[in-house]
């Protein structure tokens, strides 16, 4: 490429990072690689990951005093975004409650009614996490259909549990690049585990039509996000979705993981927006406003095998907690309130993905947007990008240089090329310019470096 740039791509920050530095040493120290989630630690695009201070309406503030506007949203929750007062005020009224029971509370039971109302579930049950929530589901899956094999998609991620981490994306794509065929993507889980899950590629209805006619009879439960989000935004095809809808012809039940998507891209989520009816549902993220929560529902019949009502063994300790029951309450409660609220979400993405095609197409970068509903991804690369190995040929290098010029600008993209970004309720005209002009800027280094490396 020969695209020259007016942006030195070497020019210092400008704003300090000493206190990022200091706290990264610190906790590099005393925590594995420094952070308690692995893309926090900008493995895969380089450079000092931001510590944060304070969060507030679309910004972060990181402990240098620098101001960001954030996509992350929490990594999906902050659909409100950040120090949402309804929300700040529910959790402060339940703190002064008392800050767990150990015994059951008002707040569980509402939360419970208004995410089967929103949602179609006929019963739910709250843990404390999305991996809790897919664990458990696939747990109860089998306690039901008394069979051992699951069936996951390449490239979907459902939490860190065993069975799960195989050809799992998102953090694992990020942090290594082979996954073996149905191999674990971990170190420490058994072979024998991964030999349970069984994998096929998302978005390949006659791979999936074939898998099932084989093995249907001993498969429990085919477990799917229904819009991708951790291999960067995959979108699924009309064909796709009849053949999930197909799988239950052998008794085996379809599990929506909507831990990303459930409340955001819909009241209803990816499920309702996409017309899909699972048996189970797996939510996480804005289930908990921003607090520790997952949750799993669907058929009462299903559910009831869960202990103590069934033979399907589940509890926790702070599940339910009031706490973190309370923002979820207050979360789904503004959503209810704001009908407005999942257009608007919508129009602003949808400027922010045609924004960047312009800028990129200006610098002479080649990139393919995937988005829908408040999610997106820049994939650096002419796509389409339909499936897991589509996106592993997106050109990450690339990607690193465009983050960090975001970064520079005090922009606060997913520091990963297979990760989606989440947009809030909060994100206006002032920030969609504010993100566009870095990205004019950032798109021009890529072009620069492109055009240093050949
Ligand atoms: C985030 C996520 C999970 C895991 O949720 P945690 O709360 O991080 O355990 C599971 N499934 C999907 C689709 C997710 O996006």
């Amino acid at each position: 490429m020969t695209v020259t740039s007016k942006v030195d791509s070497t020019q210092p920050s400008g704003a300090s990072t000493a206190q990022s530095e200091a706290l990264f040493d610190r906790a590099r120290r005393v925590t594995p690689g420094g952070v308690n989630s692995p893309v926090r630690a900008f493995r895969s695009v380089g450079g000092v990951p931001r510590f944060m201070a304070s969060a507030d309406g679309a910004y972060l503030t990181d402990a240098d005093g620098t101001r960001y506007v954030d996509y992350i949203g929490s990594w999906g929750p902050m659909i409100l975004g950040h120090n949402h007062p309804a929300v700040r005020d529910a959790v402060v009224q339940a703190a002064q409650d008392g800050t767990s029971f150990g015994a059951p509370g008002w707040r569980e039971v509402d939360l419970a009614e208004l995410v089967c109302r929103v949602t179609g579930a006929q019963k739910v049950r709250f843990v404390n996490s999305g991996t809790e929530a897919t664990m458990s589901a696939l747990r109860l899956a089998r306690g039901f259909t008394g069979r051992k094999y699951t069936l996951k998609f390449r490239g979907n991620y459902h939490g860190h549990a065993d069975a799960l981490l195989v050809e799992a994306g998102s953090g694992l794509m990020t942090n290594a690049d082979q996954l073996g065929t149905a191999a674990p993507s971990s170190a420490g889980v058994p072979d024998e585990y991964a030999r349970l899950t069984l994998v096929s590629e998302y978005n390949d209805p006659q791979a999936l039509d074939a898998l099932m006619r084989e093995r249907g009879h001993e498969i429990a439960a085919v477990i799917f996000e229904p819009v991708v989000g951790n291999a960067g935004v995959l979108l699924p095809t009309p064909d796709f979705l009849s053949a999930l809808h197909r799988v239950r012809e052998h008794g085996t039940l379809l599990i929506a993981d909507e831990v990303m998507t459930g409340f955001r891209l819909s009241a209803n989520g990816a499920t309702g927006r996409l017309g899909l009816t699972p048996d189970l549902s797996c939510w996480g993220k804005i289930i908990g406003g921003g607090l520790p929560v997952g949750a799993y529902g669907g058929r009462a019949e299903i559910m009831d095998f869960v202990s103590p009502q069934g033979p399907v063994y589940q509890a926790g300790t702070l599940s339910g907690n009031p706490l973190a029951m309370s923002a979820g309450l207050a979360t789904l409660q503004a959503l209810q309130d704001d009908p407005g609220l999942y257009a608007r979400l919508d129009a602003y993405t949808e400027r922010l993905a045609q924004g960047l095609q312009a800028a990129a197409d200006e610098a002479g970068v080649t990139v393919c947007i995937n988005h829908v509903g408040s999610m997106l991804t820049v994939f650096f690369q002419a796509g389409p990008v339909a499936t897991y190995t589509d996106a592993a040929r997106s050109d990450t290098a690339a990607f690193a240089v465009w983050f960090q010029g975001l970064l520079r600008r005090g922009v606060y993209w997913a520091p990963s090329q297979f990760e989606s970004i989440f947009v809030s309720g909060v994100h206006g005209d002032t920030e969609l310019q504010a993100t566009l002009q870095a990205a004019r800027e950032a798109f021009l280094e890529v072009a620069a470096h492109a055009g240093a490396d050949a």
